[in-house]
């Protein structure tokens, strides 16, 4: 007898073909059949008539390491259907912790870190925590070169000494044996942006020896964007792994249009033999801290040393004097196209979900000076959302057949407070209601692949993100004329819409739009 018999489903399985008409049953945590099973007992049996089953959404590009441990009902994604969330992307990730220096990896993920325990050392302490939880959703985890790199040089801005290669090596290859499934780096924070291409095929070869790959928040997406492709492809090669491009795009408007040329880069790398993907979530806004707007000089040696340039009038000048000419200074920030999401609670609380220029209005300043004063009175701990993308980029990206579909946000629940990028509220139903229904950019059962067998294939399960027997019954219901996105910039904590039903290792985790309160979450590790 079956656990569960699902019956009369739209069913879109996964792989981009047409959809069909059908029954999925579920068994053990795994699809026992599909087919025309409604002679079959089995203990439950849901109808449907009207709704689409798809696998579960599998999102590789998610910070909710640094949220699950307070929210690990998931909501805000389990709700847009995500079953399986991939963490520690752009160079962030939990551990390895080196005591003596986690004030300076606190600091570093103070704009996310949801107040965090850090009472673990590596990978395999982490997961522990992980599964001690009641988690909603499967979670798999990569390290992070920025929290790596911390561990064993600082926020020093040099390149390392041999001993401290081999150092940060030891520190990845503990995490790859403890179950990770990638290296992840992110070249425009500090300290990732002190690093070399050599640093990072050093290390990324240490990940190719587990059969990991690469992932990158590549070193610049505005004007330096197909430079950096091009670095991240050569560490690919060089390190001989696969390539994640994270959330591509290109910033600001002199750059609309260069991932015609990003993407046939790609394309080139995956003819000559390489294994190159890439990922996007589909806004024209992104998110990030607000320090990443300064040159990185000025965050040398960590945020209590930004801080203090601040304080100190002659540097703020200087400092000043670079963003008032950011071209000639490389920056990648368009200060006029800033809304600040989210400020610790105190008196600039009020500031949250007003433009930078509205702030600089109210303040009596440029928003550079508004910028410089809100970072020295808030520690770093400010998230800003950057109105900088093209719309006619995102559709492009976003049909490109290589390109998978992810969030780049972070577990949230409404209680979280803020304003956060709705990526983490709507990412995939987004996708589903504008890009498919809507606008018809995209198949349906072209997007379901691209959330689903996809990053599957990224990560080397491919007993995950098909409607196949045998495979895990991580499984999402809902209505095709509904389904859509809710969440906004000004009111991000709107759960999805029509999303009926979502089950987790065979488990309804989410039924009729509710909670079940099903602990169905597992945290994957690598090969096993
Ligand atoms: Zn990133």
């Amino acid at each position: 007898m079956y656990d569960i018999l699902f019956k009369n489903a739209r069913i879109v399985d996964g792989t981009g073909n047409p959809s069909f008409y059908g029954d999925v049953a579920v068994e053990a945590g795994r699809i026992a059949a599909v087919g025309k099973l409604a002679e079959r007992e089995a203990h439950r049996t849901l109808d449907l008539a009207g709704l689409v089953m798809s696998p579960g959404f599998i999102d590789l590009h998610t910070h909710s390491d640094f949220t699950l441990p307070l929210f690990p009902r998931a909501a805000s994604m389990v709700r847009q259907g995500v079953t399986t969330q991939l963490v520690g992307n752009c160079g962030f990730s939990p551990f390895p912790v080196v005591p003596e220096r986690l004030d300076m990896l606190k600091a570093y993920a103070a704009f996310i870190d949801a107040g965090l325990s850090w009472e673990w050392r590596s990978l395999g302490d982490f997961a522990r925590l992980l599964e001690s939880i009641p988690l909603a959703t499967n979670v798999a985890m990569q390290v992070g070169h920025g929290t790596v790199r911390i561990a064993v040089m600082g926020f020093e801005n040099r390149d390392p000494t041999l001993t401290e290669v081999s150092a940060m090596e030891n520190f990845v290859a503990q995490a790859m044996e403890d179950g990770a499934f990638a290296f992840s780096s992110g070249l425009i924070y500090v300290p990732g942006i002190y690093s070399q291409t050599a640093e990072l095929v050093a290390l990324a070869s240490v990940a190719a020896k587990y059969g990991g790959f690469y992932s990158s928040h590549i070193r610049g997406e505005g004007d330096t964007l197909l430079d950096a492709v091009g670095e991240a492809l050569t560490v690919g090669r060089e390190a001989k792994l696969p390539v994640q491009l994270s959330h591509h795009k290109a910033n600001g408007k002199k750059n609309w249009g260069k991932i015609t040329t990003s993407l046939s880069m790609i394309d080139a790398s995956r003819e000559a033999g390489h294994d190159v993907l890439a990922d996007q979530y589909p806004y024209t806004a992104g998110s990030t801290t607000l320090a990443a707007v300064l040159p990185s000089w000025s965050v040398e040696g960590g945020i209590s040393s930004m801080v203090a340039r601040l304080n100190d009038p002659e540097t703020r000048g200087r400092i000043k004097g670079e963003l008032d000419e950011p071209e000639e200074n490389g920056l990648e920030f368009d200060l006029t196209t800033i809304m600040i999401s989210s400020i610790p609670e105190g008196p600039n609380k009020k500031f949250e979900g007003q433009m930078l220029t509205a702030i600089a209005e109210q303040k009596g300043m440029t928003p550079v000076e508004a910028a410089l004063d809100l970072l020295a009175n808030e520690s770093g701990g400010i998230q800003m959302i950057t109105f900088s993308m093209d719309e006619a980029d995102v559709r492009q990206v976003m049909r490109h057949p290589a390109v998978a579909v992810a969030s780049d946000g972070w577990t949230l629940s409404p209680e979280s407070g803020g304003r956060p990028h709705p990526r983490s509220y709507g990412t995939y139903v987004r996708v589903l209601g504008k890009y498919v229904r809507e606008e018809k950019v995209l198949r349906l059962e072209d997007a379901v692949r691209k959330m689903s067998s996809l990053p599957a294939q990224r990560l080397g399960r491919y007993d995950l993100g098909l409607i196949r027997p045998g495979c895990v019954a991580d499984l999402v219901v809902f209505d095709p004329d509904k389904v859509g996105d809710r969440s906004t910039f000004q009111n991000p904590h709107q759960y999805a819409a029509g999303v009926h039903h979502v089950i987790v290792n065979g488990q309804l985790v989410i039924e009729n739009e509710t909670d079940t309160g099903a602990v169905a979450g597992k945290v994957l590790r690598r090969g096993r």
